[in-house]
């Protein structure tokens, strides 16, 4: 059924005020492209939402937002070494991890990652060493532009570090509805990322327990606290400026890349710019960990935006390195 003059405020984690024109759920694929075919003969552009962890709301929203409504697991095929395992987008993404383990591993350290399983292939969701990108051989899902249903494999998917096509090539247009995992059978945790580093003869289910109550004794809970997560990505210099930065500030943390390029850890560096736990109008940087940005529940979007741009300012003042926002406008 589709509704009009849909309230979005509680299904973003920001909190942000918005109203979709119309809002819809579907719980099959040929319903989401009989939606997609109603949103057509309407007019409406039509947007996807999952659990609204890592969206801006801008304002209210033109068209037609809709949402997965499917969660079941399939098991596919399994081997001595692997689970092939295709996934409903609806599901949530925690559930998901925590079920996971039954048919194989690799998922543990991304436990109680906000949203659903649709979007995590969206910006390649990692945490503590460990991204989507290490178990996912394959997203299903339906193109709104030619209402065809594709099958996208991983390397199609472009995943690299919180990227992926959905967020260039296939943004706004293509709607994921199954993610097909490959996980290994054997369980080789990677405990190698600092908090993880001092747990030993780790059982899967221990490994994600131990991963939620880090998660949880830092970063604050969006049902209590407004926030998407991260709200800048860790930018990534050249190894001469991050060496030319490190020689002026040597406890800047720099993780080398692959690639010979250096991360660098943002929440430093807004730290350092003196943004950590600082508030500007309704919007804070966390005063735990200074990358997350969250509000007293009545901000608006201009207070994000504020509060984005000076802190953006105040780190390419001091630094001279661009910070880019992670979460992204709806
Ligand atoms: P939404 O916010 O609803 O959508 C995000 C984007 O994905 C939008 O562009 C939307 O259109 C698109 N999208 C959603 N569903 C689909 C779909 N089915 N098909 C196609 N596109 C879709 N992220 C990390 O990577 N690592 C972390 O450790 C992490 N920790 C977080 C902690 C907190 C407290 C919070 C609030 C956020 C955190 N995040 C983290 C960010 C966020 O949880 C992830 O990006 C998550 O995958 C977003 O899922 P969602 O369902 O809420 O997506
Ligand atoms: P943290 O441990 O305080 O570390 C700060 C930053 O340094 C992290 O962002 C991380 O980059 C980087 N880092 C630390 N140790 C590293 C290592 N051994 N190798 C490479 N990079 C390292 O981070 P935190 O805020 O508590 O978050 C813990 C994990 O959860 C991180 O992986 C983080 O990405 C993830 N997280 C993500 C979001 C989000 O919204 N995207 C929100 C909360 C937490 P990486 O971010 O590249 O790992």
């Amino acid at each position: 059924m589709i509704q009009t003059g849909f309230d979005l405020t509680r299904l973003n984690t920001l909190r942000l005020s918005a109203r979709a024109e119309a809002f819809a759920t579907f719980d099959t694929v040929s319903g989401l492209v009989n939606l997609l075919e109603a949103a057509q003969l309407r007019g409406w552009p039509v947007r996807v939402l999952g659990g609204g962890s890592n969206v801006l709301l801008a304002g209210d929203i033109a068209g037609l937002v809709v949402q997965s409504a499917m969660q079941s697991v399939q098991l596919l095929e399994q081997t001595e070494a692997f689970s092939r395992v295709a996934v409903d987008a609806g599901l949530n993404w925690h559930d998901w991890v925590c079920r996971s383990i039954a048919y194989g591993h690799g998922l543990e350290n991304l436990a109680l990652i906000p949203g659903t399983v649709g979007a995590a292939p969206v910006q390649n969701i990692g945490a503590y060493g460990a991204e989507v990108a290490d178990v996912l051989e394959a997203v299903e899902g339906v193109q709104i532009s030619t209402r065809q249903c594709r099958t996208l494999s991983a390397a199609d998917c472009a995943l690299a570090y919180r990227d992926s096509v959905f967020r260039h090539e296939l943004a706004g247009d293509f709607i994921i509805t199954r993610v097909l995992f490959r996980l290994p059978r054997a369980f080789a945790p990677d405990l190698s990322y600092g908090p993880l580093a001092q747990l030993r003869e780790i059982t899967p289910k221990a490994l994600i327990e131990a991963v939620c109550q880090i998660r949880r004794s830092k970063l604050p809970d969006p049902q209590q606290i407004p926030n998407a997560g991260s709200f800048f990505k860790n930018p990534v210099v050249h190894a001469e400026q991050a060496a030319t930065l490190q020689q002026r500030w040597p406890s800047l943390p720099c993780y080398t890349q692959a690639d010979g390029q250096v991360k660098l850890a943002a929440g430093w560096l807004i730290e350092q710019a003196g943004w950590k736990g600082r508030w500007l109008g309704h919007a804070r940087m966390h005063d735990q960990q200074a990358l997350v940005l969250t509000t007293d529940g009545k901000a608006r979007f201009a207070d994000v935006e504020r509060l984005r741009d000076a802190v953006i300012a105040a780190v390419q003042e001091q630094f001279a390195v661009l910070l880019e926002p992670e979460p992204q406008c709806f």
